[in-house]
């Protein structure tokens, strides 16, 4: 029996659900793990994460198909990602089909809480570890716990994907030899004055540059940026320190494979958006798979995009729709994309 939920109306806020995964790294081994109902995580006042912020972390989501069966979307990706992750922070990598088996327990221990297909709302999984044991001296912790909660989250826009408005952003975000590859939590950290910035002067979301030059265009805070060119076909940004997103390399398989589309992975200058090269744009993670920018605002300059302020460009709306129906079980997935739970 489901939950009493109202799912469409659920926002992006945590909810806490019945069951949690935890596993703890001592002695230079994991331990076999545990599903728990103890929400509460005891560390040390100097664990490693409290004071040198060596976490890392992961998002997924667990959908109901149209037929009904409880499916995630290539979380060997998530698992692979999270190892990446992990390793750049000296952390101890989580294996790969202990991540896929924790993420089929969890899930399968809140199965009340996967919100029903249709409602737009899904089950967001969020995997993440940390330094556990006292480090006060700058090293690497000795001891991590790798944890996995769910929570259900509400359909991402309602009431239709209005194109946002985003900056250009003062800020830097990655630098070019550091950790934008990942997902940290240290990015977050340090991007988070410069969100409340940008919403303080009224934009959605902060576009960043390459550090190097400004002139490149890399990504936002939490999502990767797709463009559409004067030929209808995908150009994505190139850069070693845009955080692969999986949403994006799912996109660019839809975009070859499902529509025919020609994709260019290739540095994208800032230019080239001020020249109005690109007729659509839009910004791919987990939460709203594509999220359309109807304008970028670099200075008092505006790029509008071609698709305008009203609806999603008709390519992003198309990929947008056959990415979803490969989701939500209405079209057919490429071989090892759908893990039923
Ligand atoms: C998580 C994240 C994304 C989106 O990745 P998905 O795997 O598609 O959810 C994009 N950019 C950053 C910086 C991220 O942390």
């Amino acid at each position: 029996m489901a939950k009493d939920v109202d799912w469409s109306n659920l926002g992006f806020d945590y909810v806490k659900t019945d069951k949690r995964y935890v596993s703890n790294y001592k002695d230079g081994k994991w331990d076999d793990g545990v599903i728990t109902e103890d929400d509460k995580v005891v560390i040390s006042e100097c664990a490693g994460v409290l004071q040198y912020a060596q976490t890392v972390f992961e998002g997924l989501k667990a959908y109901t198909t149209e037929d009904g069966r409880i499916v995630t979307f290539r979380p060997d990706l998530n698992a692979e990602r999270m190892i990446d992750s992990a390793s750049r922070l000296e952390m101890p990598p989580f294996p790969k089909e202990r991540f896929l088996d924790a993420v089929k327990q969890v899930v399968a221990a809140n199965r009340e809480w996967v919100p029903p297909y249709g409602s737009g709302a899904t089950l967001y999984i969020r995997p993440y570890m940390f330094g556990s044991n006292p480090v006060i001296g700058v090293k690497p912790a000795e001891e991590y716990q790798f944890r996995i909660f769910v929570t259900p989250v509400g359909p991402y826009f309602k009431g239709g994907a209005k194109p946002i408005t985003v900056k250009i952003s003062d800020f830097d975000r990655a630098a070019p030899h550091g950790t934008g590859h990942i997902k940290a939590g240290l990015n977050y950290a340090m991007s988070l004055h410069a969100i409340v910035t940008a919403h303080n002067e009224g934009f959605a979301e902060n576009i960043y540059l390459d550090p190097a030059t400004r002139t490149k265009i890399e990504e936002t805070g939490g999502a990767n940026i797709i463009f559409i060119d004067g030929d209808g076909n995908v150009v994505i940004p190139k850069s070693n320190s845009i955080l692969p997103s999986i949403t994006r390399r799912s996109l660019m398989v839809v975009a070859e494979k499902y529509l025919g589309l020609k994709v260019t992975q290739r540095e994208v200058l800032l230019s080239e958006a001020e020249n109005g090269d690109f007729k659509e744009c839009g910004l791919c993670g987990t939460a709203a798979v594509i999220s359309p920018v109807g304008k970028i605002v670099d200075h008092g300059k505006e790029y509008a995009f071609a698709s305008g302020m009203d609806q999603m460009g008709p390519t992003l709306q198309k990929l947008y729709d056959t990415l979803t129906g490969i989701q939500m079980g209405r079209l057919e997935a490429p071989e090892g994309w759908i893990y039923e739970i």
